[in-house]
């Protein structure tokens, strides 16, 4: 069967390394709509420019830039088995499109996994992320230092913070979820596709439930 596997939780969840660890173990491609949209920043592509103006204030970049994207994504051969979408959709318009998208050309189900976790926890574990800027492996001030301060461990990289997890920022992105993302969590609940784990336990114990949910490999 193909596993199509949906990531949603608010800003900080610990969506992306929840996201690592099931595309290795189920062997299907992580796809980061964060990811793609940094990539075309760094870039400097048209995509890019017109994203980062959204990105760099908290905002949401427009369903129809996402939405295409994705779609062409997911069509390349790496999907045929399946994959995982980490990021998206973020609203209704995304989830729709996202669902007729499935309709007309997958015959799969979707399983969508909520990480739930509160505001008070997440404030804090945003505000210390830092990233590598060279390969994007990211490390926290507190709980997960790089072991010389500010260059990567894995490739010596210089580390710095992302502009959207800036506090100010942090704000502005918890209150686009609850707006536009966390009516996502109803949509599905009420379609039967969605699970939810408890996102403030540790990244393994998460990781676990997850996998208590997806089943084994095949
Ligand atoms: P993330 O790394 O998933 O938190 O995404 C970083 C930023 O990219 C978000 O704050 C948005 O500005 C943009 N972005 C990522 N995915 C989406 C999406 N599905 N819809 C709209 N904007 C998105």
């Amino acid at each position: 069967m193909k596993r199509i596997v949906v990531l949603m939780g608010p800003p900080g969840a610990g969506k992306g390394t929840q996201a690592t660890r099931i595309a290795e173990k189920y062997n299907i491609p992580h796809i980061s709509t964060g990811d793609i949209f940094r990539a075309n920043v760094k870039g400097g592509t048209p995509l890019g420019k017109k994203a980062k103006e959204y990105m760099d204030k908290g905002l949401l970049v427009p369903d129809e830039l996402v939405c295409e994207l994705v779609e062409d994504r997911v069509l390349q051969d790496d999907c045929r088995c399946g994959y995982l979408l980490d990021g998206f959709p973020r609203t209704i318009v995304q989830a729709e499109y996202f669902d007729e998208f499935l309709a007309e050309r997958e015959c799969s189900p979707l399983s969508v996994l909520n990480i739930e976790v509160g505001e008070d926890v997440l404030l804090p574990r945003m505000v210390g992320r830092r990233v590598c800027r060279s390969c994007g492996k990211t490390y926290h001030l507190s709980a997960m230092p790089p072991k010389v301060e500010g260059v990567c461990d894995l490739c010596g990289g210089e580390i710095y913070q992302r502009a959207d997890d800036r506090e100010e920022t942090v704000h502005e992105r918890f209150r686009v979820y609850e707006e536009q993302t966390s009516p996502l969590i109803e949509y599905y609940r009420e379609r039967g596709a969605l699970s939810s784990v408890d996102g403030s336990e540790s990244p393994d114990e998460v990781f676990a439930a997850i996998c208590a949910i997806l089943g084994d490999c095949r």
